[in-house]
């Protein structure tokens, strides 16, 4: 009775699917090293994007010939879905269950097996003080909260998630503290909005859980995902500055860079206050490397909005983008907009975006030639090894398997607009 997960989406989904993967070893599925032969296929889905539900309905027709062979088959649909989604994969499915329920699974007539190690763990009332099962010992997602209160017009994070859930700061202490014992070297702190950290009695907001992480004894980096402009506040700045294990990276999602079309996005901010939080926080922070979330072709973009966006990219000068185009989401307040940017049109502001970007990319890429810069490995691909610098910069190198998960020093010889190519630098391990 082996268990197989497929995960799609972000970090948080990711770290789910670790806490997915405790849970069902603890009921006694080991886990498959590949999909086929199989009992229990759990997909842990994402609803952010339509292709990525395309996807998953593609994948129903590979489970339905894998269940033609193997009649104890079972499959499992979970995290972010789509009240309407939901109904459309209930017979495709054998379950769909929900991610926050997860420390009652183990009670599921149809998952209980024979050599089951224990019947529940559903004492636990949040799941995400259930332990997880890490798919390494490098790099440790660690979530610090769940869902979010902002409702920006596109999103259906506060419709799958639901409301702002910050959990409690002891226990992310721990959580953190028995990961770099493990041998972590790098954590990250998952929050669809991480800055609006409180704890329950309001006396540890986000710079003060960073700073409380920061003074943990060890050799780790510390990063976090996703921030907000609107909660960026200067103690949080000046706190990044001064924590030394504060990674100089920040992913400061701006998606637009037309003023209207942010009001429209029911982003509460304007796209001078993210200019001037951009000049704070590079003032305090010098070097730091700065990537942004952005949408083209929202419902409405005119061409003049759009080419705002190309403009304020040619003034932020991002290292890094995640340029994704509109799709329009069920149950969101623009899903309700007219969508009418044709699809060629997104294309075409997607490709000049992108062009953008590749340029200040390169550039800043360049100015690391020649630099010796201490990188995590993380994986080997084809003959290379690829790791993140401090700067999260995207490091491709050749050396041995043997060096994933440990701090090597890299010689930076050649950038791309993407990524920077170098050599092992003695002494390798740092
Ligand atoms: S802040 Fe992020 S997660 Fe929350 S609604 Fe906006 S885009 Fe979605």
């Amino acid at each position: 009775m082996k268990y197989y997960i497929i995960t799609f989406g972000c970090q948080m989904n990711e770290s789910d699917s670790e806490r997915i993967a405790a849970v069902l070893e603890k009921i006694g599925y080991p886990k498959a090293q590949k999909i086929d032969g199989t009992d229990l296929i759990v997909v842990n889905m994402c609803s952010v994007r339509q292709s990525a539900v395309d996807r998953i309905f593609g994948l129903c027709q590979k489970f339905a010939k894998l269940k033609s062979q193997n009649s104890k088959l079972k499959t499992i649909l979970t995290g972010c879905i789509l009240k309407e989604d939901r109904k459309k994969f209930a017979k495709k499915f054998d379950l769909i269950l929900d991610i926050k329920d997860l420390p009652n699974w183990p009670k599921l007539e149809k998952l209980k097996t024979q050599n089951a190690k224990r019947k529940t763990i559903s004492r636990f009332k949040n799941y995400l003080v259930i332990k997880p099962k890490r798919s390494n010992n490098f790099s440790a997602f660690v979530p610090i909260s769940n869902g979010c209160n902002n409702f920006c017009s596109y999103c259906v994070v506060p419709y799958v998630r639901g409301p702002l859930v910050c959990r409690d700061y002891k226990e992310i202490l721990r959580e953190i503290k028995d990961a770099i014992e493990k041998g972590s070297k790098e954590i990250w702190l998952l929050g669809q909005n991480v800055n609006r950290y409180r704890s329950k009695s309001k006396t540890i907001n986000f710079a003060k859980l960073l700073k409380m992480i920061n003074d943990i004894p060890g050799n780790f980096w510390l990063r976090f995902t996703s921030p907000h402009p609107s909660d960026f506040s200067n103690e949080l700045i000046e706190t990044m500055a001064k924590c030394e294990k504060v990674t100089p990276y920040l992913n400061l999602p701006v998606q637009s860079g037309d003023n209207k079309v942010l009001k429209r996005m029911s982003r509460p901010y304007t796209v001078e206050q993210y200019k001037n939080l951009v000049k704070k926080i590079r003032e305090k922070i010098p070097g730091i490397c700065l990537s942004t979330d952005v949408i083209v072709g929202f419902p409405g973009e005119t061409k003049k909005q759009f080419e705002n966006t190309v403009k304020l990219f040619k003034q932020i000068k991002f290292d890094m983008a995640y340029i994704a185009k509109y799709s329009p989401r069920n149950g969101t307040m623009a899903a309700k907009m007219k969508d009418n940017v044709s699809h060629q049109e997104k294309e075409k502001r997607y490709n000049l975006l992108t062009e953008s970007l590749k340029r200040t990319a390169l550039e800043k890429n360049k100015k690391y030639i020649g630099k010796i810069i201490k990188v995590l490995a993380t994986e080997k691909k084809n003959d290379f090894l690829i790791g993140k610098s401090f700067h999260y910069k995207t490091v491709k190198f050749k050396g041995l398997k043997n060096l994933i998960g440990r701090f090597v020093k890299v010689k930076i010889i050649e950038a791309d607009f993407f990524d920077l190519k170098g050599k092992l630098s003695q002494p390798t391990v740092c």
